[in-house]
């Protein structure tokens, strides 16, 4: 069970041994499997190879030339549907090796450095007192970090957490906490302030290619009024349709579901799962049954993903979110966090095209070669 490209199989095996989980994934989930065909015209073989063709250090090709053809000619497509909160993704592992998806990681990590490193030469959230402005009640001090208005605000309520450190990909686990409980300090403020701004909202863009017009780490705080933020209600809603339908709980369902497929992790009360139906590359779906702010538990398990991201595999921009209950928490869902790798830095084409907008998601990572890694890790 090592692939996103068995769960024709693995959801049958449901069937036999696990019939609760097999109704359950299919109370969710459908999906179909399918070998789609092209031909390889002669007059491409050579371009074929050198694109597909595995090489060894002296450039000998390694791969026989037919599994290379064959690979291309009938490639194996998983489209899974999400029938409560309507995402769907679309798999297809040869994507993961077509022509400029194979990373160069020194590189990667040389041009990354340098974009750092030339950064901090007058970075304003270096010096977030002096360069950046404060909100009408003052700012919240943490040890690692400190909170700024966002200048141009995306919403009424609409701040940043500077971190002090200027690189994002360097953080303990000391440093991690601390901005997450700035930003619920934030929350309460403001709370405070108004209590019609009761609906919070998390979201880090780590480096450019996720969003983020600062190198400089730091993480976007807001709080809005009537309801959630558009996605957030969405699952909200998923959330309360499925419970009035069902009387289960659906984010209970769907970790239940990505148990029982092997993609889950748990933690305590802290419980995880590479979702089958990712918004992008590597998402990882952690539902806290409280604050991040008030449970050491969550706040580790945040620093262990994010860790492993980058530091094994090779994550350099990520979105990280945290979708909150409201602040009276009078609506019943959990903490959800989420997080997803942008690509990175070096490529010039967007990981995000009509398709993700428009359509559906389109991904190139195996949930199962996550999850492994991240079990290892953790
Ligand atoms: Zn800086």
């Amino acid at each position: 069970m090592d692939s996103i490209f068995e769960l024709e199989y693995n959801v049958n095996d449901l069937k036999k041994v696990d019939e609760k989980s097999y109704k359950l994934f299919n109370r969710i989930y459908s999906f179909y499997s399918e070998v789609g065909t092209l031909k390889i015209v002669p007059s491409m073989k050579p371009l074929v190879l050198s694109y597909f063709g595995e090489r060894d250090d002296s450039g000998q090709l390694t791969s026989k030339v037919e599994d290379v053809f064959e690979n291309l000619e009938k490639q194996r497509i998983i489209n899974i549907f999400n029938e409560r909160s309507g995402q769907g993704t679309l798999y297809n592992s040869l994507r993961s090796n077509r022509p400029g998806m194979n990373r160069d990681l020194s590189e990667e990590i040389i041009k990354l450095q340098y974009l750092i490193r030339n950064s901090e030469k007058n970075c304003d959230f270096c010096s977030p007192e002096e360069n950046t402005p404060e909100d009408v009640f003052g700012r919240v001090r943490g040890k690692y970090s400190i909170t700024a208005a966002n200048i141009a605000k995306y919403d009424v309520w609409s701040s940043l957490v500077i971190f002090k450190k200027h690189n994002p990909l360097e953080f303990n686990l000391k440093e991690l906490s601390d901005y997450l409980d700035t930003a619920f300090k934030w929350f309460d403020m403001v709370f405070n302030e108004d209590e019609n701004y009761k609906f919070p909202f998390f979201v880090w863009n780590c480096l450019p290619r996720a969003g983020a017009s600062q190198v400089h780490g730091h993480a976007q705080i807001l709080m809005t009024r009537d309801r959630s933020y558009a996605r957030v209600e969405s699952l909200k809603r998923t959330s309360h349709e499925y419970k009035k339908e069902t009387k289960e709980e659906y984010f209970n369902d769907l970790y239940m579901i990505h148990k029982s497929l092997g993609l889950s992790h748990k933690s305590g009360n802290v419980r995880l799962f590479a979702s089958i139906t990712p918004i992008k590359e590597k998402e990882i779906i952690i539902i806290s049954p409280g604050s991040p702010s008030k449970m050491d538990q969550t706040k580790k398990v945040i620093f262990n993903i994010l860790r492993c991201f980058i530091d094994v595999l090779g994550v350099q921009n990520f979105n990280m979110s945290i979708s909150c209950p409201s602040m009276n928490e009078d609506d019943d869902i959990p903490y959800i966090i989420q997080m997803v790798d942008r690509g990175d830095i070096s490529k010039s084409t967007a990981d995000i095209g009509g398709m993700e907008l428009y359509g559906s998601t389109v991904v190139a990572d195996d949930p199962y070669k996550v999850i492994k890694k991240l079990r290892e890790y953790l």
